[in-house]
């Protein structure tokens, strides 16, 4: 079940990381009622198109993974993760210079400098067993 989390995702849109999750589960976000106990199915995949509105969750009392329908479906689950997801991706921007060659009939063949643009990931991710490994020890001490 824990594994799930970590492939949230809207469907053939990016994956959500799970701190994106976090952040929208703390404001009451993505989260909908369970079908079956009525408490709070938190979700962690959502269905993509409109008309469907299906999601996915972990309910907290059943112990088990939901498909729930969400009214307000974009305003409530989509819009946010977007919207999270611009304010903080995974990628640096940086910005490098090299020295080229370009020709033109008036000029032939002279230097010139361009500049290149190169995005690397901010993080890479892990699976949920790796990060409990990481974090263990730090909250043993
Ligand atoms: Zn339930």
């Amino acid at each position: 079940m824990l594994r799930n989390l970590l492939v949230a995702e809207i469907s053939t849109g990016p994956n959500i990381p799970l701190g994106i999750l976090l952040q929208l589960w703390s404001v009451g976000l993505a989260i909908a009622s369970c079908p079956e106990c009525g408490d709070k199915v938190y979700l962690f995949r959502v269905h993509g198109m409109i008309s469907m509105h299906r999601c996915w969750g972990f309910c907290r009392t059943c112990r088990v993974q939901r498909q729930v329908f969400l009214d307000d479906f974009c305003q409530k689950a989509i819009q946010p993760a977007v919207t999270l997801l611009q304010q903080h991706p995974n990628e640096k921007i940086t910005y490098e210079t090299f020295e080229d060659s370009e020709f033109s009939w008036g000029s032939g063949l002279k230097k010139v400098t361009r500049i290149c643009t190169l995005k690397q990931p901010r993080y890479q991710p892990v699976d949920i067993f790796t990060l409990v490994r990481i974090l263990k020890p730090k909250f043993q001490s």
